[in-house]
């Protein structure tokens, strides 16, 4: 199964107290995660689509996308005899800013929008699934500063390697502070974009993040110089390979022990020099 619908009823119970204070802890860590109950029925499997429906007096509509990620689990306190599943949420909308249900019925016909709504956790069929992803993708606005991050739910997750960017990364007035004082090359590779493609290349770097999202607390203010620096694309994505991202001198130090010389080919004899070298320092 790709994908499944969360339905959520904020009038029932009190399901998802301070769900406006998660959309903007959402903004600024770029993940959320959440345990959601899946039903008795089939169950989702870790990189499933999770879809948040609306329902109810509220609205009804897609109100947010994520992730499964985790195998179904029965949460200690969390009593039931349905499983769990946790998600991580990558888009909220506010309360109101959700898709309305029937323009999703109308580009994704599904027997029941009302049903699926009810349920807490329900399959989407395939086709439905491409749909929702290509409607979301529509109504999402694309992203101006990083155009080769794709908005979270418009592609399939298998297509993926998830790199989770903050609000912080892709906020514009930050962004220029951050390149004023630190300049347009990566800081981890010295890699420029204008010096390697002209003047096409001018001004384009990412820019990353360097406060881990946990630590993020609400009276957290960037400071755009402290907090920020540019890395290009390859670096960057390197930062978030690990769930707290590398620092500057992690990755500087990562580049010079694998030794690669910027923009020259590594022959065969200069990986054997290089691997005699590590033995007869000691590193290996
Ligand atoms: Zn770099
Ligand atoms: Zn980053």
């Amino acid at each position: 199964m790709v994908a499944v619908l969360l339905g959520w009823n904020p009038g029932v119970g009190d399901t998802w107290p301070g769900y406006s204070r998660v959309v903007d802890e959402l903004g600024a860590s770029g993940v959320y995660r959440r345990a959601w109950p899946t039903g008795t029925g089939t169950q989702p499997g870790p990189g499933a689509d999770a879809w948040l429906l609306l329902h109810g007096k509220t609205g009804s509509g897609l109100l947010g996308h994520g992730v499964v990620a985790s195998a179904p689990h029965h949460a200690g306190d969390l009593v039931g005899a349905a499983p769990w599943v946790d998600v991580d949420f990558d888009v909220l909308l506010p309360l109101g800013d959700q898709i309305p249900v029937d323009i999703l019925a109308a580009r994704a016909p599904l027997t029941d929008w009302a049903a699926a709504a009810t349920g807490p956790c329900r399959p989407v069929p395939e086709e439905q699934a491409r749909a929702i992803r290509e409607l979301w993708a529509e109504c999402r606005p694309a992203d101006e500063i990083d155009p080769v991050l794709p908005v979270p739910g418009t592609l399939p997750q298998d297509a993926l390697a998830r790199v989770c960017v903050n609000r912080y990364e892709r906020n514009p007035h930050a962004r220029r502070v951050c390149l004023a004082h630190h300049g347009t090359s990566c800081a981890v590779c010295g890699f420029s974009f204008e010096a390697a493609y002209g003047p096409e290349g001018a001004g384009f770097i990412h820019v990353h993040h360097l406060v881990p999202a946990a630590q993020l607390g609400p009276g957290y203010e960037l400071d755009p110089v402290g907090d920020l620096v540019p890395l290009c694309p390859n670096c960057h994505t390197m930062a978030h390979r690990r769930r707290i991202p590398y620092s500057v001198a992690e990755l500087r130090a990562m580049r010079s022990r694998a030794g690669y010389i910027s923009g020259s080919v590594v022959s065969q004899q200069e990986l054997d020099a290089q691997a005699d070298a590590r033995r007869i320092l000691g590193s290996t």
